[in-house]
């Protein structure tokens, strides 16, 4: 099996994590909107707490926090649900930029054939958008900018602090999808100014299925979001269905983990990155990275080797490490990257590029071993 090294596509659970939630499971059956009996309070007071660990994570209000059932749901609500008010306010522009995850891009794509017009920002070579080429678009009749914090392929940091302020003055509404920044860069998230954010607790060694959506208050009132599914009025309409009480307080778990724990997990994240390169740079392989990497989180590498299939590289390396060459939201079938592609990275760099990534928890030394192991694997097949 070797060394797990996909962190970006999802993280294992810390176990401290597992065992609140076992606790939860075991000792509180109660649905969280029952009113008629204390099994109820019991669970609704463990979801608000959860609530209250998420929102202070944020430096939000604990009533701006929606629990959902993980990113790909909170964009969907954020985009879809600002769709009647676009109508009713013949604002039907969004912006978007070309390297958002499919989440984003297929829900816009959905809006576009019900007669919404989209503008995707391409990104620079060194994978950053550019903050003019997006707020120059914006048009008095732009309901939403919609834009990552961090690339999950690349890495890559967006300027979205710069976004932020540029639209928080504005009649249009900010979207960011922070699901590979929530837990990590904590203090670069508090600072910047969005009306709507995503994210996923499984990213954070939190429980897969469970995530939220945190719309902020402008004057006291939310953005005009609405449910995108009919059914109950659990989180207040917003996202209806059972709330999973021990998923939740999973997501609450990792927030008060990481809320102490993220500085030092970031330098870990750091020291692994740093011993990676020592060893590309030592191992002699031809290789470029792909995004500038004084714009990159500390946990991620996409490294083009020269020369080198990525599938052949991913399959001959299988016993060494687990690491891939996109997201696995789109890995069923091979298709060069389209964040790669966007970044204007030729087809045949591309299918020689894989996404390393990793998190605190990994074992330095592991990580180090294993990458040998493939840099070894690269060099006989950029032979061939
Ligand atoms: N946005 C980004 C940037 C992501 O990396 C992911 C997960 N790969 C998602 C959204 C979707 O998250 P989930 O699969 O947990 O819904």
């Amino acid at each position: 099996m070797g060394v797990y090294l996909d962190f970006n596509s999802t993280a294992p659970i810390d176990e401290r994590v597992l065992e609140e939630m076992i606790k939860i499971y075991r000792n509180t059956p109660g649905n969280a909107d029952s009113r008629t009996h204390t099994f109820g309070d019991d669970a609704r007071q463990a979801v608000e707490t959860a609530r209250a660990d998420v929102a202070s994570l944020l430096g939000v209000d604990k009533d701006e926090v929606f629990f959902t059932s993980g990113a790909t749901e909170s964009n969907n609500i954020a985009i879809q649900g600002l769709k009647e008010y676009a109508e009713k306010n013949g604002k039907k522009h969004i912006i978007t930029t070309s390297v958002e995850h499919k989440a984003v891009l297929g829900t816009c794509k959905a809006l576009e054939q019900q007669g919404f017009e989209v503008s995707y920002v391409n990104p620079k070579a060194d994978g950053r958008v550019s903050v003019e080429e997006v707020t120059e678009l914006v048009r008095d009749d732009t309901v939403l900018v919609s834009i990552m914090h961090v690339n999950n392929e690349t890495g890559i940091i967006q300027p979205i602090k710069e976004i932020g302020e540029f639209l928080a003055d504005k009649e249009t509404f900010f979207h960011i999808d922070a699901t590979q920044s929530f837990g990590k860069l904590v203090d670069e998230l508090k600072a910047i100014k969005y009306d709507m954010l995503s994210m996923s607790a499984h990213k954070i060694s939190g429980p897969q299925g469970v995530g939220a959506l945190v719309l902020r208050k402008k004057r006291y009132k939310l953005p005009p979001v609405k449910g995108i599914m009919y059914g109950g009025q659990q989180e207040r309409g917003i996202r209806p269905g059972t709330i999973p009480i021990a998923l939740v307080v999973g997501l609450g778990t990792a927030c008060v983990l990481v809320a102490s724990e993220y500085k030092q997990n970031q330098e870990k994240c750091l020291t692994i990155k740093n011993a990676l390169l020592e060893e590309l740079n030592a191992s002699g392989v031809k290789y470029e990275i792909n995004g500038d990497q004084n714009y990159c989180v500390p946990s991620t590498l996409n490294i083009c080797f020269n020369g080198v299939s990525s599938e052949a590289l991913m399959l001959s390396t299988k016993q060494y490490c687990g690491i891939s060459n996109g997201s696995a939201c789109n890995s069923k079938s091979y298709e060069p990257s389209y964040v790669l592609t966007a970044m204007g990275i030729p087809t045949e760099k591309i299918e020689n590029s894989v996404r390393i990534s990793w998190g605190a928890e990994s074992d330095c030394e592991d990580v180090v071993t294993s990458f040998k192991e493939l840099l070894a694997v690269a060099k006989s097949l950029a032979a061939f």
